[in-house]
This record gives structure tokens, C-alpha cells and sequence, in this order.
């Protein structure tokens, strides 16, 4: 593949450098079902890491994984009100099968709390069965109108979990408990900062008694949703009948909750740190995290270029590294730089015959800065520390461009202006209404992300509402939102 066109730029049109960089990556394409996208190995390779590191920490909290049907008969959606009017206008249904009219439509599920809370009204008796701590890795059909690669499609990869509890407290508490955990994972893992909190009912889950969300700052200044967290209270299982004896031996409907994310973090990821030369992925999900080129001319050198790079790539796979040797022929080491670079690999080493005889390689960062010579002894540890920097680095870089973004105690005039100009994150008073929160969305775009949790809360609390003067009940931070 030769060089090709430059990408389009952020600051030119971020939404068509967002396109093109997938297409250059080949992270995903477009498929010939309106609306749904097929996920290419590079970019599927991102989700598997982010698989297996959220599965390990979903069992490390004691959960275990299940697996619950695609088709959910139509009339379980409606047996819980709010849920089924927050999804009926986005489901796709199955009404014929096997050439014969169904007797009952069969709903491809949106998200799974009707199906496996029925299941769980199977399974749960007595107090002795709970907590009952279950994952699911799924597809979801959400039939969508407007569709953006990996933020969103009308068939996306997910996981939900679904927990039973036997008291309120207990469910509060795994509901907390799993938004740290997937806070953990975007801050270690995507080395992108998330803001947590509460919804406001009008973002609440439909559903759900409480949703909380982490909320994370694009570099167009739009907030993206990452994960939520839902407390669902008894919403559920007195819809389904999900009962259980007490110690005291009375009957009592469980307490549940429910928490997701989606390969919609493939594009966080992208929105977070990519540059206009592509993607740039943090080690720690990045597919191949050393890619090594050699450089050579004649057959003689090829020969000893392309051992000691097999060798060097032997070492860093000792040290634990997923190193790449590039040894395809018929393409200029430039081609390849330009390649890898758009799929974002973290280092790249050149190995060329003037570097062997100096027993050195050139290192080039993907995050920028002067190539440089380093020794080929103690490569793997080299290489593990550089990792681990880069990864330490573009955390708080990142959170260095959400704080220069983001401002506190804003006026309604500041508000106005600060979302006419770039945007970003906006903390102020707000007094709770509804009312409020509609204008603003209608007049601005902007909407309530979260009510901050407390560490995220300035120092200074709102005395009233920017909006419309009121007293404020609680700090709440805004911006428009993908
Ligand atoms: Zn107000």
C-alpha cells in the first residue's frame, strides 16, 4: 500500500476525520444492512483487550457470565411501563419463522432485563440465593435513524450485567460499585478520564430507579457516554414476580441492577487520543504494541537485517511485549511507518544495517518526539518502561485537555457563550426542574451529563441555579453530547 491522502484534519472537520481514520485503520466498514457496521480485525482486536480486561475485573467483583436468548416475546417488554415505552420505538420485531405467522411476535432484544429477570424469578427462592451476580457478552438491535461507527449502530457488541439482591442497600452498593469499575478500566486501560455520577430523571435508564454514568470529553469538546450503572430498585421484579423468602421468612421482591458498556469505548477510544495522523492507541489495548521495520538494500544485508530483527522481536516477546516484525516484501520502510502509524501501534524500532554494527535500534514514538538510538541490550525492559510512560502520559494529557475545557461556577451568560464557542464540560448550579433542563437542552443542545459525584465537585458549591436563579440542589455539569 503506498502513502496515501492525508486525512482530513480535526480542527477541519472532526466528524470526517473520525470516518476517514477508521477507514484508513481499517477499523470498521459499513455493511450492506443500513445502519449496522461490520467490525474489521484491527478494530475488533482493540474490543477483545477491552474484553478481557473488563471480564477479569467482572470476576475478580464475583460475577459470572451467562448467556440469555436473542428473541424476547413482545409481551415481556410490556409488562414494565416505562421500560417498554423508553424501547418499543427502537425494536426490531420477528414476526414470522420458519414461514408461518408467529403466535406471538418476537421482539430482538434492545437490552435483556425482561428475559433474564424472568429467568430469575425461576431461579431465585430464598434469601440463600442471592446476591445473584450474572454477566452477559451479547449483540443488541436498537434500530437507529442516524448511524456513526461505533457510537452508533443499529446492532452494537456489549456486555450487561445483571444482578439480584436481597436488600436496597446491597443493590446501591453494586451499582456503585460497577461504575468504579468501569471507571477503573477507562482511566487504566483507555487512559481516558471519566467524570461519574448521577443522571437526572430525564437521562435516567428507562426503567431504572437511579442510572449513574461516566462521562468522558472528546477532542471536539462533545461528551460521550461510556458506561452506566443502574439501580433498579424493585421495577423490575415486581413486573416479573422475582420473590424471595427472608431469613425472617417473610416474601420479599428481590432488589436489581443492571450495568453496560458497549464497543461504542472503540470510539472514545479514537475521539480520545487520536491525532491527524491517525489512531493512536494506548498500550495496554493495542494489538501490536512494538512494531518492528527493517531497513536494508542489498540481499546480504536483508539477510542479517531481518535475523536480528526476528531475534530482537524473540527478546521483546520474552519480556511480555506483543511485538510485530514487518518483514513484507515490495513495500518501502516509509509505506510501512506511514501504515502503522495510522493503526496507531504505541513504538515502532527501525533496524537498519548501520544500526546492527553499532548494536543500536531507532525507536519512534507514536505519541511524537525525536526518533532516537537505543541499545539493543535490555531492549524488553526498555520497551516495558516506555509503555508503561506512554500509557501514565496520555492519561493525563488527556485530563489536561477535559480540565483546559471545562469551566466551574458558570453564569447562564458564561454557559451561552462557552457553548456557542468550543463547548466542554460546564459545572454550575441547577435547581432540579425538569423545566430548566428542557429549556437549556432546546435552546442550547447541551444536556445534563451528570450531577457530579463528590470528588468531581467544585470546591465552591452553586448557590442557585444559572438558569433560571433558583436555589440549586445540586451541582451539575453540562455539554451538547454524542
Ligand atoms: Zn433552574
Amino acid at each position: 500500500m503506498a502513502e496515501g491522502k492525508a486525512l482530513t484534519t480535526r480542527a477541519a472537520d472532526f466528524s470526517a476525520w473520525y470516518n476517514e481514520l477508521i477507514a484508513r485503520a481499517e477499523l470498521a466498514d459499513y455493511s450492506p444492512v443500513r445502519g449496522c457496521m461490520v467490525i474489521r480485525p484491527n478494530g475488533y482486536a482493540i474490543w477483545e483487550r477491552m474484553q478481557g480486561a473488563l471480564d477479569q475485573m467482572f470476576k475478580d467483583t464475583g460475577h459470572q457470565n451467562a448467556y440469555f436468548p436473542l428473541f424476547i416475546p413482545q409481551s415481556f417488554l410490556a409488562r414494565e411501563a416505562e421500560h417498554v415505552e423508553g424501547f418499543a420505538p427502537e425494536t426490531a420485531v420477528v414476526t414470522h419463522a420458519g414461514g408461518k405467522e408467529l403466535e406471538e411476535p418476537l421482539v430482538v432484544r434492545p437490552t435483556s432485563e425482561t428475559i433474564i429477570y424472568a429467568m430469575y424469578a425461576k431461579w431465585i427462592q430464598s434469601y440463600r440465593d442471592l446476591p445473584l451476580l450474572i454477566n452477559q457478552w451479547a449483540n443488541v438491535v436498537r434500530w437507529e435513524m442516524r448511524t456513526r461507527l461505533f457510537l452508533r449502530t443499529t446492532e452494537f457488541l456489549w456486555q450487561e450485567g445483571h444482578t439480584a439482591h436481597a436488600t436496597e442497600a446491597e443493590a446501591e452498593a453494586e451499582a456503585r460499585q460497577m461504575l468504579g469499575v468501569y471507571r477503573t478500566f477507562m482511566e487504566q486501560w483507555m487512559a481516558m478520564p471519566v467524570l461519574t455520577g448521577r443522571k437526572t430523571d430525564s437521562e435516567r435508564f428507562a426503567g431504572a430507579l437511579r442510572t449513574y454514568s461516566s462521562e468522558a470529553l472528546m477532542q471536539d469538546n462533545k461528551a460521550l457516554q461510556a458506561g452506566t450503572s443502574h439501580n433498579l430498585g424493585q421495577n423490575f421484579s415486581r413486573a416479573f414476580e422475582v420473590t424471595f423468602q427472608t431469613a425472617a421468612g417473610d416474601l420479599d421482591h428481590v432488589w436489581n441492577t443492571s450495568w453496560g458498556v458497549s464497543t461504542r469505548l472503540v470510539g472514545a477510544l479514537i475521539m480520545t487520543h487520536g491525532d491527524d495522523a491517525g489512531l493512536v492507541c494506548p498500550p495496554r489495548l493495542a494489538q501490536h504494541q512494538v512494531v518492528i521495520v527493517p531497513i536494508y538494500r542489498t540481499d546480504e544485508e536483508r539477510g542479517n537485517v531481518l535475523e536480528a530483527a526476528d531475534h530482537l522481536r524473540k527478546e521483546l516477546v520474552a519480556a511480555g511485549v506483543r511485538a510485530h516484525l514487518d518483514a513484507r516484501e515490495g513495500m518501502k520502510p516509509g509505506a510501512k511507518y506511514y501504515e502503522w502509524e495510522g493503526r496507531g501501534v504505541p513504538l515502532r524500532l527501525e533496524v537498519g544495517p548501520r544500526d546492527l554494527a553499532a548494536g543500536t535500534v531507532m525507536l519512534a514514538r507514536r505519541t511524537g518526539g525525536k526518533k532516537e538510538a537505543v541499545p539493543m541490550a535490555g531492549l524488553g525492559p526498555r520497551m516495558v518502561h516506555e509503555m508503561e510512560r506512554m500509557q501514565a502520559d496520555l492519561l493525563e494529557t488527556a485530563r489536561s485537555r477535559r480540565e483546559a475545557n471545562s469551566i466551574r461556577g458558570a453564569t447562564k451568560e458564561q454557559f451561552l457563550a462557552y457553548m456557542e464557542a468550543n463547548g466542554g464540560f460546564v459545572y454550575s448550579g441547577f435547581c432540579g426542574r425538569g423545566d430548566c433542563e428542557a429549556e437549556i437542552k432546546e435552546q442550547t443542545k447541551a444536556t445534563i451529563r451528570v450531577l457530579p459525584d463528590e470528588e468531581f465537585q467544585s470546591p465552591e458549591q452553586p448557590k442557585t441555579c444559572m438558569w433560571c436563579g433558583r436555589p440549586s440542589t445540586s451541582e451539575a455539569v453540562w455539554a451538547k453530547a454524542y
